[in-house]
């Protein structure tokens, strides 16, 4: 069938060496901006996502045209299809399984908790199961997230930190993926490789960020809220740029070792080949407050920003983050160069540009 086609000639890779990589969540940010970057360097890719309405559907449909300009295939479907995954991975043999689709946000979960439980511990479920009995074994990299880190005040945070103080269902089911990855490696020899991404920003974005949104506010001349934390202290993040975060999940999908089918150490045994189990901070080691990030957008924009300070209230956002990045350093090569500045000033000249006139002339 068609279908299959346009997958087969999507996920073709241009050698030998270069890999063959399901994206999940291929036409979110990150997902887009992943699959592209494979697709440049010559490795075969082919995309997954549902297309689910949590925000701006058009968006999501704008990206999946660049994709398929740029040869990139998306087929529409949910990781939680188990006959869809058992089909892809029957029809291309994927080397590698690049996982991004989930449920994003942390209030979000407030209004629609099931959401997050289906895509992010059902839907990572179904995906390990369908690598697992896949013929090859895929090695899977899969997005953690630094909401792990929970009410962890020990700061810059590094891997071997406590994640048992979840502040949201999101960082919840965000923590349960790291453990049943663990599981899949243990039992199965799934190679996988766990990244938690820090604040994730750029052209292409999420809607319901504070950057995007407050852009958004700013050229509508509308107030801004800005939260400061119950002690005064200000609100920060560790805002890492879209292209140092490609950098990272291409670093992890290099190293990444073959899976080897068998568990490790299953009853003390040795058994033949290890498969990897890993877990990096994927950041840019210098948390800006979020005071900070509005003077910068009030300078890009050239509006005098209206603004109202609240107390943070409890809604699952967390006081601030900082990653430690060493061993990503280390081990994947990884090493962030954008300032928020600089990646701020990409972004905004992306919606200026792109997405507001395209979006007021509801062209998407
Ligand atoms: P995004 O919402 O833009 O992308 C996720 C994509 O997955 C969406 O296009 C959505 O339609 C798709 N999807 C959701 N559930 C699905 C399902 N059940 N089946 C198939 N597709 C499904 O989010 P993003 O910012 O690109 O995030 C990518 C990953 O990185 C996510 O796992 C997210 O939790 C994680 N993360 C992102 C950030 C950030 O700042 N952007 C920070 C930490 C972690």
């Amino acid at each position: 069938p068609d279908w299959e086609k346009r997958v087969t000639k999507s996920a073709r890779r241009s050698s030998a060496s270069s890999l063959t990589v399901l994206v999940t969540g291929a036409s979110g940010f990150v997902g887009t901006h992943v699959s592209l970057a494979l697709k440049r360097r010559g490795d075969g890719v082919l995309g997954l996502d549902n297309f689910n309405r949590y925000y701006d559907p058009n968006l999501k449909r704008a990206r999946q045209k660049l994709l398929s300009r740029a040869g990139v295939f998306v087929v529409e479907g949910d990781i939680n299809d188990e006959k869809l995954l058992h089909k892809l991975f029957d029809v291309v043999p994927f080397t590698h399984v690049m996982h991004l689709a989930a449920q994003a946000g942390v209030r979000y979960a407030m209004q629609n908790p099931n959401s997050y439980i289906h895509s992010n511990i059902a839907g990572f479920v179904n995906l390990l199961e369908a690598s697992k009995s896949a013929n090859p074994q895929p090695s899977i990299v899969y997005a953690s997230s630094s909401s792990v880190y929970g009410l962890n005040s020990k700061v810059p945070f590094s891997e071997k930190d406590r994640t048992d103080q979840p502040a949201s269902l999101y960082a919840a089911t965000k923590k349960a993926g790291e453990e049943i990855a663990h599981v899949y490696n243990h039992i199965y020899g799934l190679s996988i490789t766990g990244l938690r991404f820090f604040t994730v920003y750029g052209p292409w974005g999420r809607p319901d960020m504070a950057y995007f949104f407050f852009t958004k506010d700013i050229l509508k001349r509308k107030q801004i809220t800005v939260f400061e934390s119950p002690d005064g202290g200000s609100v920060a993040r560790d805002f890492t740029y879209i292209d140092d975060i490609v950098k990272g999940c291409l670093g992890a999908l290099d190293t990444a070792k073959k899976s080897t089918g068998v568990g490790v150490g299953v009853g003390g045994k040795k058994k033949k080949g290890n498969a990897q189990f890993r877990i990096f901070n994927l950041g840019n080691t210098s948390p800006v407050p979020v005071t900070e990030l509005v003077d910068i957008l009030e300078r890009l924009l050239k509006v005098k920003v209206k603004r109202k300070v609240m107390p943070m209230p409890r809604n699952g956002d967390v006081r601030f983050t900082h990653a430690n990045i060493s061993k990503a350093q280390r081990e994947l090569g990884y090493m962030p160069t954008t300032d928020l500045e600089t990646g701020l000033n990409k972004f905004v000249r992306w919606y200026l540009d792109f997405y507001n006139p395209l979006k007021n002339k509801s062209v998407w």
